[in-house]
């Protein structure tokens, strides 16, 4: 049966994780004891270092216990990396024997359910028979609900289960198994991600959230931020009037996140956020800011022309010639509520 060769597969290759594992737990604590043994050894020659005096040649003990010393101390860090890298193989060792543990429960399973599948079908070329043969239709009799249990246990005193199909049962253990197999993969599968996050360089990111057009109140949102990962990113934030800041993240409290809140729309406005002389985000705004002495309102106007009257432009082409959107008017919302045809502000060209 080639099921039962992977489950001895399985088993075989979990075997040899186990044991690789005990393998690199006697290596990294080998070389634990040595970086500790050679530790000792090392105080205890740094302790007996005012005896060179009593030698009969000082001058050559102390060289020679210098010797010593640095020798020593060479050995401890030697120890000390060698534990360190043990330690981490260790580490993927243990995760590949989880994994292997997982991968037997999910070949234990599968050959449950194969059994299963077996089984059922013996059992339906039989009820077909019996069928055939019979006339009626056979199913397993059903357990009874709690309160028809409660019936019979009234009645007779005693309520006997049906028993289960045993295609049932081993349906049941199968998926038991598989739900163990998760739990063990999940942690390392999680923490492997978590572990190339962190190793990862770090992304960085920006935006620039501005209000509507007609907000002129409304303050436009300025971030940065970097993803999970090792490194910093420095951040170049442009903010025309508002000045410019230099911004490194993390930063020295660890934050992945800056922000800041700005106006930018007043009387148009742009901000520009670049990183390794990328730019991530910008966003420029046309107009001015118009006040008639009663109400100040937004800022990017042309007269409409059917009215005559100032009203916002709620849509430019990109211009050919820079980034800011001070392109042709393609859309107006009139305030008097014309209805403008785009033929009509192409005929009235620019401002
Ligand atoms: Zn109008």
């Amino acid at each position: 049966m080639g099921i039962v060769k992977t489950v001895a597969a399985a088993i075989r290759s979990r075997k040899s994780a186990a044991s690789e594992v005990a393998r690199l737990e006697r290596l990294v604590a080998s070389w634990e004891d040595d970086a500790e043994r050679t530790t000792t050894e090392l105080a205890a020659l740094e302790a007996s270092a005012s005896a060179v005096v009593h030698a009969e040649d000082p001058r050559a003990a102390a060289r020679e216990a210098a010797g010593k010393a640095m020798e020593l101390r060479f050995l401890i860090d030697g120890a000390r990396a060698a534990a360190e890298t043990s330690r981490l193989q260790l580490r993927d060792a243990r995760e590949e024997l989880a994994l292997a543990q997982a991968a037997e429960k999910r070949q234990e399973a599968a050959k449950l359910t194969a059994e299963a599948d077996e089984l059922q079908g013996k059992v339906d070329e039989l009820l077909r028979q019996l069928t055939e043969l019979d006339g009626a239709t056979y199913v397993p009799e059903p357990a009874l609900d709690y309160e028809d249990r409660l019936d019979v246990m009234a009645r007779d005193g005693r309520y006997t289960y049906p028993t289960r199909p045993r295609s049932d049962v081993l349906r049941d253990e199968a998926s038991a198994l598989l739900a163990e197999a998760e739990q063990m993969e999940r942690p390392v599968v999680e923490e492997r991600r978590d572990r190339a996050e962190r190793e990862a360089p770090v992304v960085p990111s920006a935006s620039i959230s501005v209000p509507k057009w007609d907000d002129i109140d409304g303050m436009s949102q300025v971030s940065c931020s970097v993803s999970n990962g090792t490194g910093s990113a420095t951040f170049e934030v442009f903010l025309g009037a508002a000045g410019n800041e230099v911004v490194t993240l993390p930063d020295a409290q660890g934050r992945r996140t800056w922000a800041r809140r700005v106006k930018l729309q007043a009387g148009g406005g742009s901000a520009v956020i670049r990183c390794n002389g990328q730019v991530l985000a910008e966003e420029h705004r046309p107009g001015t800011l118009m006040n008639d002495g009663v109400a100040r309102w937004w800022v990017d106007a042309t007269r409409c022309p059917g009215c005559r009257q100032l009203a916002p432009v709620t849509k430019r082409a990109p211009s050919p010639t820079s980034k800011r959107t001070d392109g042709a008017v393609l859309a107006i919302a009139c305030q008097r509520g014309c209805e403008i045809r785009s033929r009509d502000l192409a005929a009235q060209g620019q401002r």
